[in-house]
This record gives structure tokens, C-alpha cells and sequence, in this order.
């Protein structure tokens, strides 16, 4: 038996995204564990623009409480990094950056040094200095027309210009205002529902933040989690399984979520060099590392730097992770996931 995410409409601004599975778990074991029945406590919920699917060992000390609990948490991150809810600490933030240092919220630290790091190491293909740009694509729905490339660019600043985080303290270059944490806060989020988790006594636990798998501890049954990689062209096929015993997966991929405008699908993940939909040759990624904020930043920035640049960085050793690159051409694996990645037949 398999859970799938399930698709929902959302409607941002005008522009209708769609939210799709990406990944596909194989959970039958945990179904019926080999020596009776393994049960679990499960909940679902709508948070961050997406579903989040959280199964946990129902032995778990007050499962249901904790269950409820991670909802509150998930709610919580939610309240720090959302750019578009006026409450956010994020827009707090943004509301001070004007050119000159602003301190960072201590809620905000980890997240921002992560995504600085990361936009540096990617050379920019991973950005946060998208939030403008990102708004025009929201509202090009009203007009039913795709930005002009000339308005995104005025919209930009300079590609090889970066933010500097000193002593927590955030600086943007010129043409920049405010930031936006989209490619990074789910992983972000789910990385503390999970250390929450852990601390409450869950044994093991799958959760779900939309493209973002987190799975720990002990699976009933025994083994690795199996992690399906979803086809682009196909929610009901897979392109191949990772198999893990503990960590995060998180995938960027064209088919995730997309304006839908004047007809064309316009997909979300924008090359900050220009501010249109990446095009970089990948249909999707999938970054398996062991912490959950940075697996979610680097699939949003190898999905932009295409396979080759992915590779670099791969070689290079800054980051620890491994990654399975979907193309129309088929799927391959960096060396790390040799005898856990399966492809599909
Ligand atoms: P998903 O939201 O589907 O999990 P990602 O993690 O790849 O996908 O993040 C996409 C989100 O990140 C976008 O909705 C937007 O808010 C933001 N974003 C888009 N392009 C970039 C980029 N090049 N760098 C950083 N963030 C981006
Ligand atoms: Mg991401």
C-alpha cells in the first residue's frame, strides 16, 4: 500500500498553483508489521500552501497530543517565514530593510545564514531576493498576461551582488528591498516538527510537507523507508525509489506548482537571472541530506543550476548530499546512492 500527497487548487493573488505529489511513500510495512500489527497515528493538514501528512508510532507517549502539537508548530514556522501574512517575522524584516544592516530575529538566524550560504555557494541560482519578482508573477493572472521580461529585470539586482549576514545582521545589495524564504521555509518547518518529535518519544515517524519527506527511527518491520521519486509526466508512476533510514528528501521539480496564465503553465522555481521559469534541462530534482533546511534550499538551487553545475557542487564536498536528477531522458544518481537509488523499469 502507498500514501500519495494529495493535489489541491490553491489560488495565490490571481494566478491559479497547482500543488502536486512529488514523492510517493511505500509504507506497507508499517501496515502489517511481520509479527502482528505495527499501528501508527497519523494527521493531515493544510499549512505553508501545502499538505502535511504526518504518521508517527502510536505508541507514542499522548500520540494524539502530539499529533496536535506538531500542527501548532508547523502554524508557528508557518508565522515566521511567510512573506505574504503581515504578522510574519519575515515581514517584520522586510518592513526594516532599507538599504542599511538590520538585525535578524533570532527565530530567523538559522534560516537566513542558510539561505545566504546557499545563494553564494549556488553563485545565485538559489535566491532570496525574489519577493518582487515572485509578486508579479502573482498578480499577471489580473492582467492574464506574463510579465514583460524588461519589468522583471528593473525588478532584479545586479546577479552577481549578494546579501551579507554579519554578526546577524542582514545588508541587501542595491535593487534589493526585501527578501522572500519560499525555497527553504517548508524544510525549515519540517526539520522542527521532526526534533519536536524525537523529543516527545515518537519511535519513528514519515511526515510530508508537500515535496519535502522527513523519516526517522525505527520502521516497524524493519529496513530502510522507501521513498518513491514521482514522474514529472505522471503522478501514479514512479521513476525510482531512494531507500533511507533516516533524513530528508526534498524535491523541486516543473510540474510542482505553476501559474496558470492566459493558458501557459508558467512553473514557480525562477532563474534569478532573469526572473522566468528556470530552464535548465531537469524536470525535477531530489536532494537526500540529513538536514532538512539545506535539502530544501539546494533542490530549489540545483533545479536551477541544471545537472552539470549540480554536479560541481556535488564534487565540490561544501554541502552533504546526495541527489537523483530527473530529465526527459531519463534518471541518474550522484555515487553516494549507490545500491539506495533503484530506478524503475
Ligand atoms: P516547493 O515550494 O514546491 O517545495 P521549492 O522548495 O523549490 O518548491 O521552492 C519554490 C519557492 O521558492 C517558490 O514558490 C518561491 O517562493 C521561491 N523561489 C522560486 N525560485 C527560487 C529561487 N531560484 N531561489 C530561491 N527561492 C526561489
Ligand atoms: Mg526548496
Amino acid at each position: 500500500m502507498t500514501i500519495r500527497d494529495r493535489s489541491r487548487t490553491a489560488k495565490q493573488g490571481q494566478a491559479a498553483v497547482i500543488l502536486a505529489a512529488s514523492v510517493i511513500l511505500s509504507v506497507a510495512m508499517l501496515l502489517s508489521g511481520c509479527s502482528g500489527e505495527a499501528r501508527y497515528a497519523a494527521c493531515s493538514f493544510i499549512s505553508m500552501d501545502t499538505l502535511v501528512e504526518i504518521k508517527i508510532d502510536a505508541a507514542t507517549p499522548d500520540a494524539e497530543a502530539v499529533l496536535k502539537r506538531c500542527r501548532g508548530i508547523t502554524e508557528e514556522q508557518r508565522l515566521l517565514y511567510d512573506a505574504d501574512d503581515p504578522a510574519s517575522a519575515l515581514s517584520a524584516l522586510n518592513a526594516v530593510l532599507d538599504g542599511k544592516a538590520a538585525a535578524v530575529p533570532a527565530d530567523l538566524e538559522k534560516v537566513i545564514a542558510a539561505a545566504a550560504g546557499v545563494q553564494r555557494d549556488s553563485r545565485g541560482a538559489f535566491s532570496i531576493f525574489l519577493r518582487d519578482v515572485i509578486l508579479k508573477w502573482k498578480s499577471a493572472g489580473t492582467s492574464d498576461t506574463p510579465p514583460e521580461r524588461e519589468e522583471l529585470a528593473e525588478l532584479l539586482p545586479d546577479p552577481s551582488s549578494y546579501a551579507e549576514y554579519v554578526h546577524g545582521a542582514l545588508t541587501l545589495p542595491a535593487g534589493c528591498r526585501r527578501i522572500d524564504l519560499g525555497g527553504i521555509a517548508k524544510g525549515a518547518a519540517e526539520e522542527s516538527v521532526v526534533e519536536y518529535l524525537k523529543a516527545a518519544g515518537a519511535s519513528y515517524g514519515i511526515l510530508s510537507f508537500g515535496g519535502n519527506i522527513a523519516v526517522f527511527g525505527e520502521k516497524p518491520g524493519g529496513g530502510g523507508f522507501v521513498i518513491g521519486i514521482r514522474d514529472p509526466d505522471d503522478g501514479r508512476k514512479t521513476v525510482g525509489t531512494v531507500e533511507l533510514d533516516s533524513g530528508y528528501v526534498s524535491v523541486s521539480g516543473d510540474y510542482e506548482r505553476y501559474y496558470e496564465i492566459g493558458g501557459e503553465r508558467y512553473h514557480h522555481i525562477l532563474d534569478p537571472a532573469d526572473g522566468y521559469p528556470a530552464e535548465s534541462g531537469l524536470r525535477s530534482v531530489a536532494v537526500i541530506a540529513s538536514d532538512g533546511t539545506l535539502a530544501d534550499a539546494l533542490s530549489t538551487a540545483l533545479f536551477v543550476m541544471g545537472k552539470e553545475r549540480a554536479l560541481e557542487l556535488y564534487e565540490s564536498g561544501k554541502y552533504e548530499f546526495e541527489a537523483v536528477f530527473v530529465t526527459d531522458g531519463g534518471v541518474s544518481a550522484t555515487p553516494g546512492l549507490e545500491g539506495r537509488f533503484e530506478p524503475s523499469r
